[in-house]
């Protein structure tokens, strides 16, 4: 049996925990699986081993069982010794975390400082550290900020027209989110267009749950549509995105909602979800717009205007427009959203090739586009393999990577 050391990656969510091993040797994670709705009785932990899925009860668990169970699991299978990095993904870093770094007690402390800016995800991210560090003591703790790609964001990219203060007393300003998605897939289609690492310009749009358009100059992120928080932008599952201050104002006080309730409403009610009155699923609203559905058609119109609109305002932040990016659980398996968003951006020279487009889905990557300038490309995200590939950079210096971008990356 193989001794190589192992690399484990850990995604505590609010309510979940996914999590990746990696071998240096081998070109992918040979055991994944997700903690699900934790803090409920129905928690529960899956592990896809080889091929083969397994799920277990941990009712009421919260991320510690969770982590106790993967625990056990490595330990039964005989990997707990040979884990020697394990790598969080951390949401918030702020300005202090421009890349990925070893957890020491001043990490911690940076990360704690920036729970403020994401109350729901860094306290999560904590745990997940905290419980990790204690079970795999022999382990080095790695945190991978999805912030921390946009952190080379110019100033006129990132102030908002807000008084000054707010930026200095309450650090607000935007950030963008996804970095690690992003900064995969960039990575990808840049290796697969064969671009200048120094000389190039992509647009990647991360579309699924959470969605997020990046502008990436020879690349480094430039300009991306999420903020100070992951509300503002494209619009998304649940999500509003981009919507007039103004509005938010005269629907608090025509219907006297609170701060808590404007909170609800503009993460939880709207986006896809509040637009079609049906559901927050792309799948679903496809399925109802083929059969009419007045909701459905108006939330897909209004996301795919979004989609080319903010394509258009990110294109200008680049010098060179070689490629769109697609990515994310909709970019990568919607023909018909990848359809409608470039059908908008004919004035850029986009013509699809809707052979290409129609059987581009399912983990497959390739170019779905006819024109040349811009190129449009779908390229499957892998946040767990980006987060390995940094820990491994960190904690295994030296050592060769069969899941490296450059190696096994060429799906
Ligand atoms: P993610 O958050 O990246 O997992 O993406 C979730 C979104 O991807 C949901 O809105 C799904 O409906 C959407 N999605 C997944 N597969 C498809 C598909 N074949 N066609 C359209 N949307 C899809």
């Amino acid at each position: 049996m193989s001794d190589t050391p192992l690399v484990l990656v850990i995604n505590c969510g609010s309510s979940s925990l996914k999590f990746a091993l990696f071998d240096p040797e081998r070109p992918s994670a040979f055991l994944t699986g997700l903690a699900e709705k934790l803090g409920s009785p129905d928690a529960s932990i899956r592990f896809d081993v080889d091929g083969e899925r397994r799920r277990e009860a941990i009712a009421d668990g919260d991320h510690a069982a969770a982590l106790a169970a993967l625990i056990a699991e490595l330990d039964g299978r005989g990997l707990l010794g040979r884990v020697a990095a394990v790598g969080h993904r951390v949401v918030h870093g702020g300005e202090a975390f421009t890349g990925s770094v070893e957890i020491a007690d001043e990490v911690l402390a940076g990360i704690e400082a920036c729970v403020r800016l994401a109350p729901l995800h860094n306290p999560a991210n904590l745990i997940g550290i905290r419980a990790a560090a204690a079970a795999l003591p022999q382990a080095r703790q790695i945190a991978v900020f999805d912030t921390a790609f946009h952190q080379t964001m110019p100033k006129e990219a990132y102030l908002y027209a807000l008084p000054r203060r707010y930026r200095t007393e309450l650090g607000v300003r935007r950030y963008g989110f996804h970095g690690t998605s992003h900064r995969f897939v960039a990575a990808r289609a840049a290796a697969m267009l064969g671009l200048d690492p120094k000389d190039h310009g992509l647009v990647v749009v991360h579309l699924g749950n959470g969605s997020s358009a990046t502008a990436v100059r020879d690349g480094a992120s430039v300009d991306t549509t999420m903020g100070l928080t992951p509300v503002e932008g494209l619009v998304m599952g649940t999500r509003c995105g981009d919507v007039d201050a103004g509005a938010l104002l005269y629907i608090a006080r025509s219907e006297g909602l609170d701060l808590d309730g404007i909170d609800t409403m503009i993460n939880k009610q709207s986006g896809l979800l509040g637009l079609s009155g049906l559901s927050n699923d792309c799948r679903t609203l496809e399925a109802a717009a083929a059969e009419g559905h007045e909701g459905a058609l108006d939330a897909l119109g209004v996301c795919a205007h979004r989609v080319a609109r903010a394509i258009g305002g990110l294109a200008m932040s680049l010098t060179r427009f070689d490629a769109i990016v697609f990515t994310g659980g909709i970019g990568e398996n919607s023909a018909r959203m990848r359809r409608e968003v470039c059908r908008r951006l004919a004035p850029f020279g986009v013509v699809l090739d809707d052979e290409a487009n129609g059987r581009t889905f399912g983990g497959a990557a390739g170019r779905i586009s006819v024109g040349d300038h811009p190129v449009v490309l779908v390229v499957p995200t892998d946040e767990e393999r980006m987060i390995a590939v940094d820990s491994a950079a960190i904690a295994l210096p030296g050592v060769p990577l069969a899941f490296g971008l450059d190696e096994g990356a060429a799906r």
